[in-house]
């Protein structure tokens, strides 16, 4: 058996390989290695995959984030609801932009944001909510999105780590990160669409906000050299767009692998004592960025033993945003507290054998049953 990782790039890569090296040369031909045609090739192949009217890559999913709040025309002290639970990245921007982050505690369930508390958090000052579909797992969209019509809320969607799953509660149908204001995604190279390096994209049906973003990723210029707002540089290049169109053509067999291999675990480790395997709702499937479980046992001890016996796991996330150093917010925020005690993601992704996950599973039953 080969030896376990977290993430297996290369061997995704090695099935790909020829398509994918020939895809780097002809850029590294042309030359053209910013603004290349390879970026609107793959932002309108982006878009027609998950149905959206523009995709606008930029230079990272943190990017992408801050770009969406930029182009919403927020003032400082204006508040926008995001979950406690969730990679800093989501919050940073918010604070960043001098806008206030108000931290919402998640569901133990699903990971993701609280309607009902979302609700309780909105005041005069708030603009928007910035949900995360956390380890490739949409937010309740239908209740975030009733929630903002009638808040009159704008609905900035974290879909770093959902990119490719599909909400659908049988009234509102679609890909996670086309169904609020802005979608936001990054294309780092361990999440479900990864590329050789940083990169991102923002998604929006809104024609007057597509442009909006366009303009503040390009120093805030429509045209070269006359800038009309303040805006940032933040470009995806062409090598990564060439890359990543080679592997949008793959994503829903990548997408499928992780599901597999979601149902493997879950098979085994359902009724291990002290387990909780990830939930699917009925109103969205679940792409598997991560497979993370929950175990009320000695969690540290587990991750170590495992992690003796050469098998990786990770802790996403040990600190709640709230007890960061660089936020310190006061609340109660009793579910994310209990995650960062219980969470572990076991290794996932599109090469992981049966072998290999039975190997993961017997340490694991070897040690809840020590
Ligand atoms: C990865 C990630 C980001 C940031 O993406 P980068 O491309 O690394 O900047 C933002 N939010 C979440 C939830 C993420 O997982």
């Amino acid at each position: 058996m080969s030896t376990l990782k977290m993430v297996d790039l290369y061997g995704q890569y090695s099935k790909i390989k020829s398509e994918i090296d020939s895809a780097i040369q002809q850029v590294i031909d042309s030359s053209a290695f910013i603004k290349g045609p390879q970026v609107n090739e793959f932002q309108s192949n982006l878009a027609n995959y998950l149905k959206i009217k523009h995709v606008i890559a930029c230079a990272n999913g943190t990017d992408a984030l801050q770009i969406a709040l930029m182009a919403l025309d927020l003032k400082p002290g204006d508040e926008v609801i995001t979950p406690d639970f969730t990679f800093i990245a989501t919050v940073e921007v918010i604070s960043l932009l001098k806008l206030k982050p108000v931290l919402v505690d998640v569901d133990p369930t699903s990971f993701n944001i609280d309607p009902d508390k979302v609700r309780k958090a909105i005041t005069k000052n708030t603009r928007a909510i910035l949900p995360v579909h956390l380890y490739g797992l949409c937010s309740n969209m239908k209740e975030l999105l009733a929630i903002a019509r009638e808040n009159n809320l704008f609905a900035v969607e974290d879909n770093a780590q959902a990119l490719g799953g599909t909400y659908n509660d049988g009234q509102l149908k679609g890909k996670a990160g086309t169904l609020g204001t802005i979608g936001c995604t990054s294309f780092f190279p361990s999440k479900n669409l990864g590329c050789f390096g940083d990169g991102g994209a923002l998604m929006t049906n809104d024609d007057a906000l597509a442009e909006k973003i366009r303009c503040i990723a390009n120093h805030g210029a429509k045209v070269k050299y006359y800038n009309d707002e303040v805006g940032v540089n933040s470009r995806l290049d062409t090598i990564q767009a060439a890359i990543l169109d080679v592997k949008l053509k793959y994503i829903d067999q990548y997408i499928t692998n992780r599901q597999k291999a979601a149902n493997y675990y879950t098979d085994r480790l359902n009724d291990f004592e002290n387990i909780e395997i990830p939930v699917i709702p009925d109103y969205s499937d679940h792409v598997f960025h991560q497979y993370t479980i929950k175990y009320t046992g000695d969690r540290d001890g587990l991750k170590k033993y495992l992690s003796e016996l050469g098998i990786p796991t990770m802790i996403y996330y040990p600190v709640p945003i709230h007890a960061q150093k660089a936020f310190q917010v006061r609340g109660s925020f009793p579910i994310t507290e209990m995650l960062t005690k219980t969470v572990l993601s076991l290794p996932m992704h599109t090469e992981l054998t049966a072998d290999q996950q039975d190997y993961i599973c017997d340490k694991i039953e070897t040690f809840i049953r020590k």
